[in-house]
């Protein structure tokens, strides 16, 4: 699962890959790798740009991947 996370200090969005299973254990332990700051996860919103539009899944997949940090 790839979950959209924001940077309290410098307000930059980043998509982290997590497996489900760990998410619970993850989601606090995330930081910025820009200012090394806390990351907060920020709510659902895949789901919702795909029915608003000018997202398609295909850029969005691109979009995800080049933003998707590898562990
Ligand atoms: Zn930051």
């Amino acid at each position: 699962m790839v979950y959209e996370f924001r940077c309290e200090q410098c307000s930059k969005s980043i998509d982290v890959e997590i497996p489900m299973s760990e998410y619970n254990s993850q989601k606090d332990k995330q930081l910025c790798p820009d200012c090394n700051s806390k990351l907060k996860r920020v709510i659902e919103w895949n789901g919702m740009a795909y029915r608003v539009g000018g997202y398609s899944e295909e850029a969005g997949a691109a979009k995800w991947q080049s933003q998707t940090i590898k562990k």
